[in-house]
C-alpha cells in the first residue's frame, strides 16, 4: 500500500479556494467504514466514527487493529504508526462529535431511506463550510445531495471494499457539485494513497453498472440450474481470470448491497435487463447476506467455506 504519512491538513496544490480538510468523519461502522476510517487515520487525519449500534463501533475498531497489525507484519507500516492511527480515531454514537469536521463520509446501509433520514440528523451538527460525500454503491448523488442543505457541497466518494488493499475510488459529482468540492474530494483521494476514476451521476456509476449485472447473471446461472456455486465460482476464476468467482464476491460485497444495486439499475434504468434474480432475492430474505452473517453462497462457519447449493 502506498500511503502518504502526514499530519498536514487536505488542500489541492496552491488552490487557495479548496477547502482544507482536517478531521473527518465518517457514518456506519460496517466494512467500508471501517475501512475508510483506518486509510484516514494511517494518513494522518484525526477521524470521527459514527454508528448507531455500539457494537459495530466496538468491532470496527478490533477490525481496524488486526487488519492494521498485517500491514505491521508485512512491514507496509510500523507498529508506531498503528497505535498513532488508532489514537486518532474517535468512536460515537453521538452526532454533536461531527462539529470540528470538514468532510462527512456516509457509508451506512445501502437504502435511500437510511441514508437520507441519516443527513436530516447529521446536518444540525456540522460546520456550515463541512462537506458531505456519500460511499453509495448506486444511488443518485443528485438526488442524496438534494435532500441536504448544501447540494454544492455534496459528492460521492465511491470507495472499493476492502478499503485498505484497493486502489480505486470513483468521484461523483451531482449536477450541483461546486468545483471546491470536488478539487477537495480529489485530493483527499490521492493523499490516501488511492487512483481516481471520475464517474457521471448515473445509477451504479462504472464498476458497479459492470459487475452487479454479472454477479446477478451469475445468480441466474446458479437459480437455473447452468452450474453448482463450485463450478461458477471456478470457471470464472479459471475461464475468465478472474481473482474470485462472482457468487464468492457476491457473499463479499454483501448480498444486501448486491441486491440494492440491481435494484436502482432496474428501477433507475427501467429496463428488464436488470432484473433481481428471484434467488437472490430469497438468500435476502433469508437474512443469508454473505460473510457479514456466515451464509451466503458460502457457509462461512466451516472450514473451507462450504457452497449451500
Ligand atoms: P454494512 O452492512 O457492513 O455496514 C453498514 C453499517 O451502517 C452498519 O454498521 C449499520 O449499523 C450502520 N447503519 C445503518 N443505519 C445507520 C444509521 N441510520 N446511522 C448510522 N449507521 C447506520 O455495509 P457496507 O458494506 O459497509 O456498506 C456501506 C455502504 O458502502 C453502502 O452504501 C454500500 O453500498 C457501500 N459500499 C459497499 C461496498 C461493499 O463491497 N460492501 C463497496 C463499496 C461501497
Amino acid at each position: 500500500m502506498n500511503i502518504d504519512i502526514k499530519a498536514a491538513p487536505v488542500a489541492a496544490d496552491a488552490d487557495l479556494d479548496t477547502p482544507v480538510i482536517a478531521c473527518v468523519g465518517v457514518i456506519g461502522a460496517g466494512q467500508m467504514g471501517n475501512g475508510i476510517s483506518h486509510v484516514c487515520a494511517l494518513a494522518g487525519l484525526p477521524v470521527v466514527l459514527l454508528d448507531v449500534k455500539q457494537e459495530a463501533l466496538d468491532k470496527a475498531i478490533a477490525i481496524m487493529g488486526r487488519n492494521m497489525d498485517r500491514q505491521v507484519h508485512r512491514n507496509l507500516i510500523t507498529a508506531e504508526d498503528k497505535s498513532a492511527a488508532l489514537a486518532r480515531i474517535t468512536a460515537s454514537t453521538d452526532y454533536a462529535a461531527f462539529g470540528d469536521c470538514d468532510l462527512v463520509i456516509e457509508a451506512a446501509t445501502e437504502k435511500e431511506e437510511v441514508k437520507k433520514a441519516v443527513f436530516r440528523t447529521l446536518l444540525p451538527h456540522i460546520k456550515p463550510s463541512c462537506m458531505v460525500a456519500s460511499n453509495t454503491s448506486s444511488i443518485s448523488i443528485t438526488r442524496l445531495g438534494a435532500a441536504t442543505d448544501r447540494p454544492g457541497k455534496f459528492i460521492g466518494m465511491h470507495f472499493m471494499n476492502p478499503v485498505p488493499v484497493m486502489k480505486l475510488v470513483e468521484i461523483i459529482r451531482g449536477i450541483a457539485t461546486d468545483e471546491p468540492t470536488f478539487e477537495a474530494t480529489m485530493a483527499l483521494a490521492h493523499r490516501l494513497g488511492k487512483t481516481t476514476a471520475v464517474a457521471e451521476d448515473f445509477p451504479a456509476f462504472i464498476v458497479n453498472r459492470i459487475l452487479v449485472p454479472m454477479i446477478n447473471e451469475a445468480v441466474y446461472a446458479l437459480y437455473e440450474g447452468v452450474g453448482s456455486v463450485p463450478a461458477i465460482d471456478s470457471a470464472m476464476r479459471l475461464g475468465a481470470n478472474h481473482p474470485m468467482g462472482p457468487l464468492e464476491l457476491a457473499d463479499f460485497i454483501g448480498l444486501d448491497t448486491c441486491l440494492s444495486i440491481m435494484q436502482v439499475l432496474y428501477e433507475g434504468l427501467s429496463d428488464s435487463k436488470y432484473r433481481p434474480c428471484p434467488l437472490l432475492v430469497k438468500y435476502v430474505e433469508a437474512g443469508w447476506l454473505g460473510r457479514k452473517t456466515n451464509r451466503g453462497f458460502y457457509d462461512y462457519t466451516q472450514t473451507p467455506p462450504r457452497p449451500t447449493r
